[in-house]
C-alpha cells in the first residue's frame, strides 16, 4: 500500500519479523522504518525526510493513525509497534549472537539500556548518547561491523542519519526506534495494555508529555491528507 507516495508494508508482523531475521542473518544491510501518523506527515511536508523515506527497504505499520489510512484506502493490515519490533529483535539477537549497537537518547538511559541487554545476553558491541553534531561517533561504529544499529533521536533526526550513514556499512539492520530506550531501559513507562490496544497510546504520551499536545493537531492534519491521498 502506498502512502504519501510511500511504499508500507502489508504483511503480518510475523512475516515482517521473519524477513527481516533473514535479511540480518544474510548480512544484507536493511534500513527499517517504523511509520506511525507523525512520521508520515513529517515526510509529505518536508522533501528530504520523505526521500530518507523512500530509500527504506521496509516501512513497518507502527501505529493506529496508519491502520486507519489503510482502511481509507480499503485495506485491512494490523500494526507492528517498533518497540515491539525492536525487543522481538533483542530476543532473537540473543539466541543468534548478533552484535547490537546502540546510539541515542540521554547518556544514563542508553548506558543503563546496554547494562540490562547485556545481563540478558546480547552482545552489545558498543553505544553512544544521542546528542552530538554532526555524524557523531560513525567512525566507531563502522570499525564495530554491527548486525543490527537501533537509533533513538526521534523524528526527523534518526531516520536522516541512517540516509546519510548506512552506505558506510557492509552490512546491518539499521532502524529508527523514537523513545524505545527510554522504556526499555525502565526510565519511562508504556501506556497501559487496554490504551495500547484501544489504539490510544498516542493519548497516553501527551498525557505524560504536555508539550506533546500540538500532536493533536499534527494527527488531524495527517487524516484529512490520509483522506484525500491517492498515492
Ligand atoms: N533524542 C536524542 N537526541 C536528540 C533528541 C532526542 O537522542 O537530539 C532522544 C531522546 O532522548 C529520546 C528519543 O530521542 O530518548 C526520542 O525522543 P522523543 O520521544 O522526543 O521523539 P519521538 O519518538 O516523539 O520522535
Amino acid at each position: 500500500m502506498k502512502l504519501f507516495g510511500i511504499e508500507i508494508d502489508e504483511r503480518p508482523r510475523e512475516e515482517i519479523l521473519k524477513d527481516i531475521i533473514q535479511r540480518i542473518s544474510s548480512s544484507q544491510r536493511t534500513f527499517v522504518v517504523t511509520a506511525n501518523a507523525l512520521i508520515m506527515l513529517k515526510a509529505k511536508e518536508d522533501k528530504e525526510y520523505r526521500n530518507a523515506l523512500k530509500s527504506a527497504n521496509l516501512v513497518v505499520p507502527d501505529g493506529t493513525g496508519i491502520v486507519i489510512a489503510a482502511r481509507f484506502k480499503g485495506k485491512k493490515i494490523g500494526k507492528y509497534p517498533g518497540v515491539e519490533l525492536a525487543k522481538d529483535l533483542i530476543n532473537e539477537g540473543v539466541n543468534r549472537d548478533w552484535k547490537f549497537y546502540l546510539l541515542g537518547a540521554r547518556e544514563e538511559v542508553v548506558s543503563r539500556l546496554a547494562k540490562v541487554l547485556n545481563a540478558k545476553g546480547l552482545n552489545i558491541c558498543g553505544y553512544h548518547h544521542g546528542y552530538f553534531e554532526g555524524n557523531g561517533p560513525i567512525e566507531e561504529i563502522v570499525s564495530k561491523k554491527p548486525d543490527v544499529v537501533l537509533v533513538a533521536m526521534g523524528i526527523p533526526k534518526q531516520e536522516l542519519w541512517i540516509h546519510k550513514n548506512i552506505d558506510k556499512f557492509d552490512k546491518g539492520l539499521f532502524m529508527g526506534v523514537g523513545g524505545t530506550f527510554d522504556v526499555l531501559s525502565g526510565f519511562k513507562k508504556r501506556a497501559p495494555n487496554w490504551m495500547i490496544e484501544a489504539g490510544l497510546e498516542w493519548l497516553y504520551r501527551i498525557s505524560q508529555d504536555p508539550r506533546r499536545w500540538k500532536n493533536i493537531f499534527r494527527l488531524m492534519k495527517f487524516f484529512f491528507y490520509a483522506m484525500f491521498d491517492r498515492s
